[in-house]
């Protein structure tokens, strides 16, 4: 299996989004309090190069999300900005990859925030699949409201049901195979959206944790951290012990979509394994995650 991690972009958010302060609703508020800016991140979507045929994790970003600043949605127009040209969509980074339309059987979805589904429109031929309660969530006004993009999709998009088993896999309840040799397995990870899933790929002996906005890096997963947006602290909290539980035994790869060392930690097929710095500009207005050990380049990075 050969598994490609394609950044689509990078986003920028409220510091306040990627930890959130306080609990509850006042965690949730406080995204809009914030005045602080994280500095660019990654948005990573994944392709899996698998016998059964190409299984894409999330789309990514899409060039339409430049004209976000134009909406009059608050959290749209305030407190998100996207970078992003044509080319580093997803479909034309497959296709340089040797990845056509028509190789992808089967396409995950995590969630359908606008930066995990702005790449659909470069997937007709394949089997779409998100979880029922996102889509719900996600649909018509109401999801407008939450701050999703229905507007955006696809008029073909119609995904089928990703309907979890009530069947563990490691400390998750529910699960489903996606494929024959049952080694990309979806599992339920509710907390950053109620109706999240995780993508886990066995490749050998190395467990590869597609985390989607599980956390927005691997050390404040470790530090079991709510992020600003997950509805209930509880949930978010025991699905972060959960994936802890599960990368700590057995040797895995944290692939959360925006930590800055996914792609790396990809690559070298292994866990950072130490905290990731928390970086802030002179003015305390630029912040970054990198990770300190063992080489500590805090500093070190623009
Ligand atoms: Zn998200």
């Amino acid at each position: 299996m050969r598994i490609h991690a394609i950044q689509t972009g990078s986003v920028k958010i409220k510091t306040a989004m990627v930890e959130g302060r306080g609990r509850g609703l006042r965690r949730q508020l406080a995204l809009y309090a914030d005045r602080t800016w994280t500095d660019w991140l990654p948005t990573y979507a994944w392709a899996i190069e698998h016998p059964d045929g190409v299984i894409v994790v999330d789309t990514g970003q899409g060039a339409h999300l430049l004209e976000t600043g134009k909406s009059y949605h608050p959290f749209l127009r305030w407190k998100v900005a996207f970078r992003i040209e044509r080319e580093e969509e997803i479909g034309p980074q497959l296709h340089a990859l040797g990845i056509g339309a028509r190789d992808v059987k089967k396409v995950v979805l995590t969630h359908l925030h606008m930066d995990h589904d702005g790449g659909l429109a470069h997937f007709p031929h394949s089997e779409i699949l998100a979880a029922p309660g996102e889509l719900r969530t996600a649909s018509g006004l109401a999801g407008r409201i939450r701050g999703y993009l229905p507007n955006r999709w696809p008029s073909w998009f119609d995904p089928l049901p990703l309907d979890l088993a009530a069947e563990a896999f490691g400390p998750f309840t529910r699960s489903r195979r996606l494929t024959r040799a049952g080694d990309v397995v979806a599992v339920a990870t509710p907390g950053h959206t109620t109706n999240h899933i995780s993508v886990v790929v066995q490749d050998g002996d190395t467990a590869l944790f597609l985390a989607g906005d599980t956390s927005y890096s691997e050390s404040l997963m470790l530090s079991g951290r709510v992020d600003g947006v997950s509805g209930s602290d509880r949930i978010a909290g025991s699905t972060l012990g959960a994936i802890k539980d599960f990368v700590q035994s057995r040797p895995s790869v944290y692939l959360p979509a925006h930590d800055p060392q996914s792609g790396a930690r990809l690559a070298n097929r292994r866990m950072g394994g130490a905290p990731d710095c928390a970086v802030f500009g002179e003015d305390g207005g630029s912040w970054r995650m990198e990770r300190a050990q063992p080489h500590s380049r805090c500093h070190a990075q623009a």
